[in-house]
Order: C-alpha cells, then structure tokens, then sequence
C-alpha cells in the first residue's frame, strides 16, 4: 500500500496523538564531518555497504542510533542466521570470523561447503567482531546518533543532519547509503514509499527475541526430535489456556554457548515499527509473551525444567515497515521464477515467508531448488534523488519479494553492492548513481569475493 493512500496507514496502526504544534527557531547547526560515502544505519546492509566502500577507496561514515553494529543481530539478539548458498564476499567473511572466535555453530540446515551453511551466532562475539571489521576496513563510526533530518537541494542530497548528547550536528556527503531498515534517509528526503500487503496495509509481525540458560542441551534437543517445534506440547497449552501467543509453535534454535537456546517465538501483530506508541507497546508485549514461553518450556518441555531467561532484545525485532520506491520493484514473480537481471548485484535463495500479519500461520512459496534469484542494481536507486542508494531489507519490492530478500546474508550482499557502487560513483566523479557502468560495478564486487 503506497503510503498516504489510505487514511491513517502513514500514521501508525496507533498513532502518537497530536495535541498541538511548537515553532522551532531557526538556528545554524556545526558541520562536523564530510565523506564521500556516508551510510545511515549500521545493520547487516549498512555494515556490507560502509566495509565496501571503504575497501573501494573511499572515505566513508557509519552513522548509527545504537551503541553496536549488527542492527537486528545485535539490539535485535537475533541469533540465527538462515542458508545463504548463493552470498559469499563481506557476508562469508563474517561466518569465518564468528566461527574463528567460537561464536558461530552450524545448525546442518545448509550446504555447510564454506558458503552455504546455516546456523546460530552468539550475539557479543557479533558486536566485538563487527566493531573491528568496520574499523579495520578505514570506515569512521558514530554511535548514538540519529538521522533525523536530511538537507535536499534539487534532486540530491547534500548531507543529513543527526541529534546525539551533542545536539543536532550535520553531516555531509557525496554519496548517502540508506541502511535504516525502516527508509528513513528517503522517507525524509520524499522519496515515495510503500508499506505492508496490498490487500489491507497489514505488515509482518514484531518479535522479541530471547535467550534462556541453563538448559540441558541434549535433553531439549532431544524434546524437540520427538515434538518438532515443540507444536504439539505447544498446542495442547493453547488449548488449556496456559498460553496466549498468537504463534503456532516454538521456533528456538541453540546457540553456541553450552546451555544457551535463542527464540523466535513471540508474536505481536498489528504495530507499525515505524511509530513510537506502537514500538513502545510492541516492547512491553514482547516481554510479557517471553514471560509466558518459558514458562511453558520449563512446565512443559523435558530440558528446560531449569532453564531460565537470560536476554531479552534491546530492541523488539521488526520484519517489515517501508519499501522505498527506486527504479524497479522486484516482485514474487522474480523471486520464484529466478528472473536474471544483468544488472545483478545479489543474489539468493531464502524463499517468499511471511509470518501472518493477523495472527497464527506462516506462509512459505519456494523458488526451485538449487537456483538463485537476483537484486538488480536499479531495485536500490532512489527515486528522484540522485544520489542516495538503499542498503537495505527495505529496498523497492513488493510485500511478498520483501519477505524473501529480507534475511540477513542476501541484505549484506545487497549493502557490498550498493557501497561499492557508491564508491565506485565517487572515483569516477559521477554525479548521479544513474551514470554508473553496471559491468564496472559487477566486476568490481566479483573481484571483491562476491557472487553476482
Ligand atoms: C524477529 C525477526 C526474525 C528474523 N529471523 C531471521 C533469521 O532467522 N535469519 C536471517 O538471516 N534474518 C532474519 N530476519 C531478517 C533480518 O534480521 C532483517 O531483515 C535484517 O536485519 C535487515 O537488515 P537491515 O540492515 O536492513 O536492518 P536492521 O538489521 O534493522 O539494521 C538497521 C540499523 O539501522 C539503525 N537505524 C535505524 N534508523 C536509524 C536512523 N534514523 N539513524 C541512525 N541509525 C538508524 C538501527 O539502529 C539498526 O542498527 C529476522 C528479522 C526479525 C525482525
């Protein structure tokens, strides 16, 4: 649904009331750093897009709201990473470090033949090792701070402007990289965006992700052999009204540390994460259902009897907000009948997956097996600005192409390309992300590592 179209849906699903309106003075802000790539938002696109551009040769900035990079795989706790058989570059760098420091177990899920795996990270091995993946590629990081205004003139963008303890600060850029997740950078520069399925704006649900210690791996392990998902204990609860949770089973993955589960479990509909009533509320919930699961788990399920929670997310995790629109929208039909484009900067394979915006069900349509689909290099050029890339889960797609994209490896992938066309835009004095030859882009990311 095309934002604005339908009265409310660019309000939030519970809009923060407005009771009245104050005059801001106008006032000079202090220019504090100029770049030549700037990236907003330091999640799994923002990190691939910022280490790219930097290894690309330019002078680039991290920009990011929290006091870690990894977006949801840190504030988010995330813990689980799905099979990534068709990205390697940035992305497989970042396995083998995990894996290097003890932080990665391979779940057996994927091919498991160097870039393809699948399995489960432990969350502060991510933060140290994402902090020195950005510094040692050159990038210059700012925590806490968030871009909350942009500076437009004509069709680009000269800079952003960002507020922190120091107050609101600007920085200015030749190329800006919107990692976000939500398209903030474009939502504030006017670029159109969509958000949610066609039918009705509804929009994938909100999880809080937790960790529970103390478990007895191989019993719990075990448990979920013999009741996969845990669905049939899980159900019969639902039934005695001892559980809530708009879910149809208990999606939990074990971590690398002995004794530590993760879970995706949690599901809380009909909030928009892009307004604060709705997070907030979202926040709240979340833990009162993480309440709720493990006391299920440790009455219900052999191996938890003991377990007790150890970690809720910093940050409920958002599947899904904006789409902001670029030269192409890729669709369902691209996703599942692997449409080539030959301006491919990423490819994948994790199929269409949406977990109900409304309630119970997850609906699952798979591309064939053994094939990749492709992000072509116009589905992240914003439109009507000249110079801002997207690097990111909201990049122009349809609802159901988004719930394919979305997941972490392929939006890295999309970030290594986007960064390095940025830089590659700078080296050549380009003025428009539009000029940029895609065979000197795709070369460039091949001889990077990457797969396109
Ligand atoms: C509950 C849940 C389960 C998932 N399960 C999986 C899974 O099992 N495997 C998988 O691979 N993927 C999974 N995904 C999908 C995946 O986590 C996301 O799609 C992915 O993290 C998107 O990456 P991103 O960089 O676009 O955004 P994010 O990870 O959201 O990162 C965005 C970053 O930008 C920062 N930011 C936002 N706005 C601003 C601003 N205005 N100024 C400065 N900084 C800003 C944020 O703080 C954040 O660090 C899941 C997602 C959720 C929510």
């Amino acid at each position: 649904m095309a934002l604005g179209d339908q009265g409310g849906q660019d309000e939030g699903m519970n809009p923060t009331p407005i009771l009245g309106f104050y005059e801001e003075p106008a006032r000079s802000l202090p220019v504090v750093a100029e770049a030549d790539v700037l990236v907003v938002g330091g999640g799994p696109g923002g990190i691939g897009a910022a280490v790219s551009a930097a290894r690309n040769g330019a002078k680039t900035i991290l920009v990011e709201r929290f006091g870690s990079f990894g977006g949801t795989w840190t504030a988010g706790i995330l813990s689980a990473i799905m099979p990534y058989p068709y990205v390697r570059g940035i992305f497989s760098e970042v396995i083998a470090v995990w894996a290097k420091a003890g932080g990665w177990v391979d779940n057996g899920w994927g091919k498991n033949d160097g870039h393809g795996g699948a399995g489960n990270y432990d969350s502060e091995t991510a933060k140290v090792t994402l902090d020195q993946l950005v510094v040692k590629a050159g990038v210059t990081p700012y925590f806490f701070a968030q871009v909350t205004a942009v500076i437009r003139d004509g069709d680009r963008l000269r800079g952003v402007i960002i507020e922190s303890k120091e107050g609101r600060q600007v920085i200015l850029a030749k190329m800006i990289i919107d990692s976000s997740g939500d398209g903030d950078v474009s939502v504030l520069a006017g670029v159109p965006a969509d958000q949610g399925r066609d039918s009705d704006g509804g929009v994938q649900p909100m999880t809080m992700i937790f960790k529970m210690t103390g478990v007895d791996d191989e019993r719990a392990a075990a448990s979920r052999r013999a009741d996969p998902d845990f669905a049939r204990a899980w159900q019969a609860a639902k039934a005695r009204g001892e559980v809530t949770v708009p879910r149809e089973d208990v999606l939990a993955g074990r971590n690398p540390k002995p004794g530590e589960w993760n879970f995706n479990t949690t599901r809380i509909i009909n909030k928009d994460g892009t307004k604060l009533r709705d997070v907030t509320d979202a926040m709240i919930e979340g833990r009162r259902q993480v309440a709720e699961v493990a006391a299920f788990l440790r009455k219900n399920v052999p191996g938890f009897e003991h377990a007790v929670v150890s970690e809720t997310a910093p940050h409920i995790g958002v599947r899904e907000t904006r789409r902001i629109r670029c030269d192409y929208t890729v669709t369902a039909k691209d996703i599942i009948e692997v449409v080539p484009f030959g301006d491919c900067i990423a490819r994948g394979n994790w199929f269409i997956d949406i977990h109900s915006p409304t309630g119970e069900g997850t609906e699952r349509i798979h591309p064939p097996e053994g094939k990749w689909y492709e992000i072509p290099y116009r589905s992240i050029r914003a439109q009507g600005v000249e110079n801002l890339l997207i690097a990111s889960r909201c990049i122009d797609s349809t609802h159901e192409a988004h719930a394919a994209i979305r997941i972490t490896p392929q939006v890295m992938a999309i970030g290594e390309g986007a960064g390095a066309a940025a830089a590659l835009c700078v080296k050549q004095g380009l003025t428009s992300t539009r000029q940029l030859d895609v065979n000197l882009l795709r070369e460039t990311l091949r001889k990077q590592g990457a797969f396109v």
